[in-house]
């Protein structure tokens, strides 16, 4: 069994069956007598598992026809860029909701190709908040909308999908809350995510996009960013990160066998209830700043009353086997990172040492 458990922001904690199911075929894939990671990409054991890595997570998602599933690299960080110069399609201007770090990243490199018109921010309370959709100033002109469901260094996590409006269609960075809740793939232009949170090792970025927004990239792009590209040679326009994928085909059976998606959404409501009970009622030992129906089920970002404390917390945390829980550089303070692959058994065990400690401190 694991170790410890851990509380990382990404690259994160794997499902501890598929960690085991790996080691036991690392050396010899189904009797193919190679490991996966010697595999040719386009020999037929490698095209299975590809193969079947995307029809799960169609199952999982139920990801319409008419939508591309894509696997590439560069991390969610070039999609920042790939966006843009894929999705313009002769437009000069973008909508971006500014919700905190991540967003603020997606602007910054927007402003590269595009005119950014920041049609939201919560930055006035310190992004605690998700504002009030009727009050966004969309340009109807926009390319696209982009948003990011969860900030992962804030902890804010938007509790619903905008809507869509003058046909300007949604982006969204769902790197680190892809696969943990229902959605509705069709309200959606695109959805992309870097792999290390809810899907499997770092090195792999996974995009859903409708395939009219294929096509539009602009002409001097490179050919490695090209959408179009990637979506005609089925992610194999290059070497892909054959590892990485078949890590996380083997995270969606798992996530298949846990009930899908909606069996892990009740576990992941569960789970952040836990903890953020925990900070209510700990007479302000414990606090976020947070508002409540924004508060992140993946990533509970807290503080403690006594800053001096930090260090003492996280010590007599990694004493319990309890890891990661440091939080972002940014913001300070603390961070449990709980995602479809933390057991609700690891959160009990935060739960009871926080208990304890502000017992103990408080
Ligand atoms: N967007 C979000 C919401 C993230 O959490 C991260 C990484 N933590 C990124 C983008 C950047 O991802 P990558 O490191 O894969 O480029």
């Amino acid at each position: 069994m694991a170790k410890v458990y851990n509380f990382s922001a990404g690259p994160a904690v794997l499902p501890h069956a598929v960690l085991a199911e790996a080691q036991s075929e690392l050396l010899d894939w189904h009797g193919s007598g190679m490991s996966v990671m010697e595999m040719s990409h386009r020999g037929k054991e490698f095209m299975e598992i590809i193969h079947d890595a995307e029809h799960d997570l169609r199952e999982l998602m139920r990801i319409p026809s008419g939508y591309k599933v894509l696997f590439l690299q560069g991390g969610a960080s070039l999609q920042f860029a790939m966006v843009p110069l894929n999705l313009l399609g002769g437009k000069d201007s973008v909508d971006i909701v500014n919700t905190g770090h991540w967003s603020k990243l997606a602007i910054k490199e927007t402003k590269r190709y595009a005119k950014v018109n920041v049609a939201a921010s919560s930055e006035d309370r310190n992004f605690s908040y998700i504002p009030e959709e009727s009050s966004w100033q969309r340009d109807p002109n926009a390319a696209y909308l982009h948003y990011t469901s969860n900030e992962t260094i804030g902890g804010l996590q938007f509790p619903y999908v905008p809507s869509e409006q003058h046909g300007v269609p949604l982006v969204c960075d769902m790197s680190s809350d892809f696969l943990s809740r229902e959605i509705d793939v069709s309200r959606f232009g695109m959805i992309y995510a870097g792999a290390q949170k809810n899907i499997g090792p770092s090195g792999l970025t996974v995009l859903v996009i409708r395939e009219d927004l294929l096509g539009k990239a602009r002409a001097d792009i490179p050919t490695m960013l090209n959408y179009q590209v990637h979506a005609d040679a089925d992610s194999m326009y290059n070497t892909p990160a054959t590892y990485p994928i078949y890590i996380a085909g083997l995270v969606f059976k798992w996530l298949k066998e846990q009930g899908g998606v909606k069996g892990i959404a009740t576990r992941n409501e569960e789970k952040a209830g836990l903890l953020y009970h925990v900070i209510d009622n700990s007479q302000g030992f414990y606090s976020t700043h947070i508002e409540p129906p924004f508060r992140s089920k993946m990533n509970v970002v807290f503080k403690l009353k006594d800053e001096s404390l930090d260090e003492i917390f996280l010590l007599e945390a990694r004493k319990n086997g309890l890891a990661q829980l440091k939080g972002h550089r940014a913001v300070g303070g603390m961070r449990a990172s709980i995602y479809n692959a933390m057991p609700i058994e690891g959160v009990k065990s935060l739960v009871n040492f926080m208990q304890d400690f502000a017992r103990q401190y408080g």
